[in-house]
């Protein structure tokens, strides 16, 4: 109901890529503590990054466990 609460839920982006303002950070964060549906949005945004890299990190432990075993036989 009050001016300030402008559409804080599309924020949740711009919070995922750290680009809110210090003020809008805080209070995004504070919004996010009693919203769901924003906690579900970040943790869906986050996990892009964090799977692109579990992604790589797989890719090259595969790579080098390739190596290794061909290695070793
Ligand atoms: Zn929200």
């Amino acid at each position: 109901m009050s001016p300030s609460s402008r559409d804080v839920h599309e924020d949740v982006a711009a919070y995922a890529l750290g680009v809110l303002d210090e003020e809008d950070h805080q209070a995004f964060e504070r919004h996010l503590m009693s919203c769901e549906e924003c906690q579900a949005e970040l943790r869906e945004l986050s996990e892009v990054p964090g799977l692109l890299d579990a992604v790589r990190q797989d890719r090259s432990n595969s790579l080098t466990g390739t190596d290794d075993d061909r290695a070793s036989r």
